[in-house]
């Protein structure tokens, strides 16, 4: 990709500083302080003091694909990914068929050539995610996979989750573990408490979610293997990871921007867009949840995307699926429920997006430095818009958020030096940025 662009007058997303950045052939070809002599070639932005940044790595998302392309697509969801400032996302193998052989990586990694974002597969642990014969891990990863987890579908035997943790130390792939006890769940349909008690709705107690948590941490000290817990809501689990790393068990984990934002009342309504796994917990879990991305319990930020179609979740709220999408509201999030408040840096919240999940998952590094390759999102942190689903890139329309007005938001995302999203305006008003369209990888 010979392509080349200049940004001009971006703040560099570290120092602050006004920079001028030239990108070339898919890398970044030089930074320099703002207004230096360049050549004018190539596509020119005008950044009018946006925030320059690498873009935002999620690697929590689902694809549905293989088999369930009424949801979304490697290509639509890559797309919400572009647009939400993200160049690059994993994804969970909970798919239709599982996605549990080097087939089905390799299946992904050419589905995902030339879509609008890097798109690293994770692989189920065991076969099927029936939770018993466990994946061929070394040609899972020597397929591409960058990481190993039965999403959506826990391990409930502790002895099959010890061979795996011993097996896959054959590896450098962690284990994504969704953690959470089916007989403790039930028919759990939301939290376990007064909310869930008003509108007579069968509850799931945060016990469901800690217990895994503890069992884990056990079996990570046994075995030496290598776990990441992912979306994590509630205060125990919190502690309990806490309380491992402090006694230097090598353990990382997640959080998702609904467990800051809400609390279980946003399903008063029987609001099935609402409806999550984990599901939303109590205001003393969302307090919680912020203590600990403060105080650094939580390693990384991921959404948990997770599209189902309209006429899924019109379904009576108990047959309704659980989840919602992310990937356009997560950076409006951040911002507006964690960096206005006070309660997190923009620097340390687009750190939590961006190097972090990288080293959580081993991800080759992106630096806003010369010959790093031009994976970035340009965003402006102040800029008002409101959530509208109807507009969202991803084929799924189930957000509890539609209609809010957040703070944040990304206005142009480059995946390999190549433009996959520009908000509308940017373009237009005199300034001239030519969309170089899809086709990243
Ligand atoms: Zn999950």
């Amino acid at each position: 990709m010979s392509e080349r662009t200049e940004i001009r007058g971006a703040r560099h997303w570290r120092t602050g500083e006004p920079v001028d950045v030239t990108i070339e052939g898919g890398v970044i070809a030089n930074v320099r302080p703002a207004g230096a002599k360049a050549t004018t070639s190539g596509a020119i932005v005008e950044a009018a003091e946006a925030i320059l940044a690498p873009g935002l790595v999620d690697i929590h998302v689902h694809l549905r694909e293989p088999g369930q392309s009424s949801s979304e697509t490697v290509e639509s969801g890559a797309a919400a990914a572009a647009a939400g400032g993200f160049t690059a996302v994993a994804c969970m193998p909970n798919t239709s068929p599982v996605v549990d052989n080097p087939g089905w990586i390799a299946w992904l990694l050419a589905r995902a050539r030339g879509v609008r974002c890097r798109v690293h597969p994770i692989a189920a642990v065991t076969v099927g995610q029936a939770g018993e014969q466990l994946t061929e891990f070394v040609s899972l990863e020597a397929a591409g996979a960058v990481a190993l987890s039965d999403d959506g579908r826990p391990i409930q035997s502790a002895e099959t989750m010890r061979r795996a943790l011993e097996y896959a130390r054959h590896t450098r792939l962690p284990i994504l573990c969704h953690e959470e006890d089916l007989t403790l769940r039930g028919q759990g349909q939301m939290n376990e408490g007064a909310t869930a008690t008003r509108l007579g709705l069968r509850g799931i107690p945060n016990a469901a979610e800690t217990v895994m948590v503890r069992r884990d941490l056990d079996l990570v000290e046994l075995t030496g293997g290598r776990v990441h817990f992912c979306h994590l809501s509630c205060e125990g689990s919190f502690g309990a990871v806490r309380d491992a790393k402090r006694r230097g068990l090598e353990v990382t984990a997640e959080t998702c921007p609904h467990y800051w934002t809400l609390t279980d009342e946003a399903l008063i309504d029987f609001d099935t867009h609402a409806k999550m796994n984990p599901p939303l917990r109590s205001e003393r879990d969302r307090d919680a949840t912020i203590e600990a991305i403060g105080d650094g319990t939580i390693d990384c930020f991921a959404t948990d995307h997770a599209p189902h179609t309209l006429e899924d979740k019109r379904q009576p709220f108990d047959q309704a699926p659980f989840g919602i999408v992310g990937l356009e509201t997560a950076l409006g999030l951040t911002i507006t429920q964690l960096v206005k408040p006070g309660c997190l840096t923009l620097e340390r919240a687009l750190e939590l997006w961006t190097e972090a999940p990288r080293r959580v998952l081993g991800l080759p590094e992106v630096r806003l430095e010369p010959s790093f390759p031009a994976d970035l999102v340009l965003l402006d942190p102040h800029a008002s818009w409101t959530v509208d689903p109807e507009r969202f890139r991803s084929l799924g329309r189930n957000t509890p958020f539609g209609g809010w007005t957040l703070t944040g938001r990304a206005l142009a995302t480059w995946c390999g030096g190549v433009l996959t999203h520009m908000v509308p305006g940017l373009g237009a008003e005199g300034r001239h940025a030519r969309p170089a369209g899809a086709g990243a990888r």
